[in-house]
């Protein structure tokens, strides 16, 4: 189910551009319009879950599928030797911004730990 007002709902139906690097029919990523380092990418599923903290159990397949083809991802983007980190912004202490479940995948340079 899409949400008409959510922008990654957008971007899973090519509403609005964005620069997609993996897409099946249950999975877009695309690059991040604000990058924090340079390879950071967002996965997201196509369904619209608000975040983690509303999945269901017949979502655990959809998570477990976003991870493998981050590792693929992290591969094709050179990263996978070096290192990445994957993040989910969850609520507003964590600063989630669009409340459409996603994944960040960052890499290509040292990242600080811990977070901010
Ligand atoms: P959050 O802060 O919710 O964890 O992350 C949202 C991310 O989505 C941010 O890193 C932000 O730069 C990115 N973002 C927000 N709007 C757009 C958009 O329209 N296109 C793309 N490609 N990224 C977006
Ligand atoms: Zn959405």
């Amino acid at each position: 189910m899409a949400d008409k007002d959510c922008i990654f709902c957008k971007i899973a139906r090519h509403k609005i551009p964005s620069k997609i690097v993996y897409e099946d029919e249950d999975i877009i990523a695309f690059r991040d319009i604000d990058p924090k380092a340079p390879v950071h990418i967002i996965l997201i599923p196509k369904t619209h879950i608000p975040s983690i903290k509303e999945l269901i159990e017949t979502d655990e397949k959809i998570i477990g599928k976003i991870h493998r083809i981050s590792q693929k991802i992290a591969e094709d983007e050179s990263i996978a030797q070096s290192g990445f980190r994957i993040v989910a912004n969850t609520g507003p202490d964590a600063g989630q911004a669009v409340a459409h479940l996603h994944f960040h995948l960052i890499g290509g340079r040292k990242l600080s730990w811990p977070p901010g």
